[in-house]
């Protein structure tokens, strides 16, 4: 009778999938937090080695779905469609690239037909540069991932451990999505601010101009004070400052943290924040900026002054030593007007 029963259960299960109990909604790639009822954060676990590498967003806005920054990973970004569609019962209808950065913009492919929106300057941009930036990981890719295999081998502290993990996360991906991406471009554009409205919430998505890029894109949330930043704001992590203009980035920081009734903010890389942790960023910045105006003014070289230890408030920062150098020596060029 048992076994009966045992083959009534397995026949249920061959015939309708649906009696399987569901996956869970975790991912090796990223973990998720409920910002809203209908609104939820993926936070990335690079540090554990994880494909996401940026953080993302979904959102439910009743009778469609938006998905913000859907990872730079094919099988990051499958995970996350997976659950967005657990989680709101229907596909993505909307896509929001954040910037044209590669971390952002290679899951658009595995939510098609959903219409990939950001601005024009970010579609010009992403046509130009992953062609390059591809050609290049191809090459390079393969060769840095084994020195970080190596290097892992070798690591003592945690900390060591962790820094490397999210590198071997990095390339890792890279070498195993690299030759299914086919670059897909955003197909709806706009300049300045757009408002998706739905039968539930509605959101903003309002253009910053030189900031972290070029052109950095953030939704909003007014009802529920909800922001997606983007790399716009980086917590716990140093940002990369290199592909935009610092001084702007402080001011667009300050608009952000300055606006009373958004309280919860999603970074690009780290986990939640609120406006205290832009306003630090915005710190990070200037503190960075006056060690090269001092080095300067005392006549060190520029080599010297990127060589100089992190500040100790930032110096558990993820990315360390490699993005504080990158910035430090961009900053010394921008200084001497290079
Ligand atoms: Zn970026």
């Amino acid at each position: 009778m048992r076994s009966l029963v045992w083959f009534g259960c397995l026949a249920m299960w061959i015939v309708f999938p649906a009696f399987l109990p569901p996956k869970p909604l975790v991912s090796r790639h990223f973990r998720l937090e409920r910002l809203a009822d209908g609104v939820w954060a993926a936070i990335n676990n690079t540090e554990q080695g994880g494909h996401a590498i940026c953080n993302a967003g979904i959102i439910d806005l009743g009778d469609r779905t938006v998905v913000f920054d859907p990872f730079m990973n094919l099988d990051a970004a499958a995970e996350l469609r997976r659950v967005a569609e657990h989680l709101t019962g229907r596909r993505a209808t909307w896509v929001v690239n954040s910037h044209h950065h590669n971390d952002h913009i290679r899951g658009n492919q595995v939510f098609l037909p959903a219409a990939i929106v950001s601005t024009a300057w970010n579609r010009r941009e992403i046509s130009v540069t992953e062609p390059r930036q591809l050609q290049w990981e191809r090459a390079h890719a393969p060769g840095i991932l084994a020195m970080y295999r190596k290097q892992l081998a070798s690591a003592r502290t945690a900390k060591e451990k962790e820094d490397i993990f999210l590198w071997l996360g990095y390339f890792e991906g890279m070498v195993q999505s690299g030759p299914r991406i086919r670059t897909t471009l955003p197909d709806v554009l706009f300049s300045d601010s757009l408002w998706i409205y739905g039968s539930r919430r509605s959101l903003k998505l309002l253009e910053f101009r030189n900031g972290h890029t070029a052109s950095d894109v953030v939704v909003i949330l007014p009802s529920e004070g909800i922001v997606f930043t983007g790399d716009l704001f980086f917590h716990y992590a140093h940002p990369h400052l290199v592909d935009g203009d610092p001084d702007s980035l402080v001011r667009h920081l300050g608009m952000l943290a300055g606006e009373a009734s958004w309280k919860t903010f999603v970074p690009g890389h780290g986990p939640l924040g609120g406006r205290e942790n832009l306003r630090q960023l915005a710190g990070y910045v200037t503190d960075l900026q006056e060690l090269v105006r001092t080095g300067k003014a005392r006549g060190m070289t520029d080599s010297a002054i990127v060589a100089q230890p992190i500040p100790d408030v930032y110096a558990g920062w993820t990315f360390g030593r490699r993005f504080f150098e990158e910035n430090m020596a961009f900053l010394c060029g921008r200084m001497s007007g290079q």
